[in-house]
């Protein structure tokens, strides 16, 4: 893969991120890049499972609408891979949110795509429980963030962090896991 021939790297494959994948690929010819693990739910068009140890993600995983038009997977992305995209796009593994959830490193820029590993929703906090296919394990890996090098953060949800972002996730996360929240 080479720049300009990536037509998207899904964060994960849930309909508000991937329903619009399949069109993409289709008008620009380019593959689509997805974790591997999510690869499957991507190329079948459903969501990966919700947490059903929550009241919250048995409720979502009864509601209809966890399908979006298959996705034809053209790369499956593993963790720590860079890839050939504006100077290099490191690939961070941080499953929970689904199985195959990433985060992107843009190293050149030190700006973090955090997708919905953190949101930044009314400030900083972690991906919603009756969201995630395994919330303890998105808890977990969303403090994978707070080891990286970056100034800058976008989030799939919540405006950007424009500076001293590294700071301000790590803020987040020692905070978080002094706070006793009920699960
Ligand atoms: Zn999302």
């Amino acid at each position: 893969m080479s720049d300009g021939e990536l037509a998207s790297s899904l964060s994960y494959a849930h309909p508000d991120h991937a329903s619009g994948a399949a069109e993409l690929a289709g008008s620009t010819g380019a593959p689509v890049a997805v974790h591997e693990r999510d690869a499957p739910y991507a190329e079948e068009g459903n969501a990966p499972p919700q947490d059903t140890s929550t009241l919250g993600g048995r409720l979502m995983s009864r509601m209809p609408g966890n399908t979006f038009p298959p996705v034809p997977v053209g790369e499956r992305l593993v963790d720590g891979q860079v890839l050939d995209v504006a100077g290099g796009l490191r690939v961070v593994a941080t499953p929970g949110h689904s199985p195959g959830h990433i985060s992107l490193l843009h190293e050149p820029t030190r700006t973090l795509i955090t997708g919905d590993a953190i949101f930044n929703v009314l400030g900083l906090r972690y991906s919603p429980r009756m969201l995630c296919t395994d919330f303890r394990l998105s808890r977990r890996t969303a403090h994978v963030l707070g080891e990286l090098e970056y100034d800058r953060a976008g989030f799939t949800h919540g405006p950007e962090i424009m500076d001293g972002a590294r700071q301000a996730v790590r803020g987040f996360l020692a905070k978080a896991v002094t706070r006793r929240t009920p699960e």
